[in-house]
């Protein structure tokens, strides 16, 4: 422990120190930081839904009619009416006859991974992937393999390579950090081949991407008997808070039987639900959202390739600027803060070493005008 201080002055030399900004207010296009306005573009809100009128509602209706807090665990009597509903309404909007919600993303991973994998068996995880299913992977005692960023043919040499058993493999859908999307189709193709099963976790996905919002999967056009689990989380698209797993009727009974981070903990607030429900809706219902979304991509992507600024190959609204050092980074996303723009610097071990970035990521609250704006002050500083 005496160590401690001497560490954080290492990180703080080595442009890795990582702090927090108070903001005052809801999210939207411009945010209130350390009490000053700017322009953000880091919110992972991407439809907006964090502050649409309705949601709110929903969760004062909820609130007064099951409290502030749901007082006990889903196995105990904290698994409220709203949440039955929630589920069976996430059940219904990806295709599959169950889902199960958790408190967290992180710890819908966790829960994941420790009810179906134990040592012995073994997880197979794209190198980029979110941390919280690399820490799943670990946390479940069984072999963890890394196969190369997004890599079908990478991943199908280790499977092969690999003892039978449990295998499961598992990628994000969206990375969260570069914006691109998994090969879903080849590996559900080597899955297939290789009996493993495929695991999708579509935090950014859901809501963002497909005809009708319903992820990735919908994207590619892919089903249940493609990818067996899929994981969505809800406080980003759709705005609230809290995830869910979606699969078999098997699955889902295993993971109320054996996920211990669904079962040892406090089920989330049952007005949290009630709100999600509303904002379920509103994703289903009105699309513009995400076409408007598309529109600011498209306009972002152009603008920035006209003035020479080099982009990942990302159809989604995260559109990282590489950077590289992290000092730069930090000094990149100072520099935009003070003309008002504010993109944080995201810094290993968020990414690998040597790929510092701005993570600029486009929310339905933009409008035209604001990407304008922000291609101008990149233009001057970048
Ligand atoms: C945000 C995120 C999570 C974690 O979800 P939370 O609900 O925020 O805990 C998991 N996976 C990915 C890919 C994410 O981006």
């Amino acid at each position: 422990m005496r160590e401690l201080g001497k560490q954080l002055q290492q990180r703080r030399q080595a442009g890795l120190y990582r702090s927090r900004k108070v903001q005052d207010g809801m999210q939207g296009a411009e945010v209130v930081l350390d009490g000053k306005t700017c322009l953000a573009f880091c919110s992972n809100d991407y439809l907006g839904l964090s502050h649409h009128p309705k949601v709110i509602k929903a969760l004062q209706q909820g609130a007064e009619q099951y409290g502030a807090g749901s007082g006990a665990a889903h196995l105990i009597n904290g698994h409220s009416r709203a949440h039955h509903a929630l589920e069976e309404a996430l059940a219904e909007f990806s295709g599959r006859p169950r889902a199960l919600l958790f408190s967290t993303g992180y710890m819908a991973n966790l829960g994941v991974m420790s009810a179906l994998l134990q040592r012995g068996d073994h997880v197979f995880e794209d190198r980029l992937n979110h941390a919280s299913l690399i820490d799943a992977g670990l946390l479940s005692g069984a072999r963890l393999s890394r196969y190369a960023h997004a890599h079908a043919d990478n991943l199908q040499q280790k499977l092969q390579a690999s003892k039978p058993g449990t295998r499961l493999v598992a990628t994000d859908g969206v990375f969260s950090m570069d914006g691109d999307l998994a090969p879903l189709n080849e590996l559900a193709q080597v899955c297939k081949q290789e009996e493993a099963s495929l695991m999708v976790d579509d935090a950014h996905g859901i809501g963002v991407l497909g005809q009708h919002g319903r992820g990735t999967l919908e994207h590619f056009g892919l089903n249940m008997d493609d990818v067996p689990i899929l994981m969505g989380t809800l406080g980003k698209a759709l705005g609230t808070f809290g995830a869910f797993i979606a699969g078999s009727e098997d699955l889902i009974e295993t993971l109320i039987n054996q996920a211990r981070s669904y079962i040892y903990t406090t089920a989330p607030p049952p007005a949290v639900a009630a709100a999600t429900l509303v904002s379920l809706q509103l994703l289903k219902q009105e699309s513009w959202r995400r076409e408007k979304l598309q529109e600011l991509i498209a306009q972002f992507r152009q603008g920035a390739a006209a003035l020479g600024l080099e982009l990942m190959p990302s159809p989604t609204p995260i559109q990282p600027l590489m950077i590289g050092d992290s000092q730069r980074a930090l000094n990149c996303s100072e520099a935009l803060l003070a003309k008002g723009i504010y993109i944080p610097a995201i810094r290993p071990p968020t990414v690998p070493e040597g790929s510092a970035r701005l993570r600029i990521s486009f929310n339905a609250d933009h409008e035209p005008r604001h990407v304008e704006q922000l291609l101008d002050v990149l233009d001057a500083i970048v």
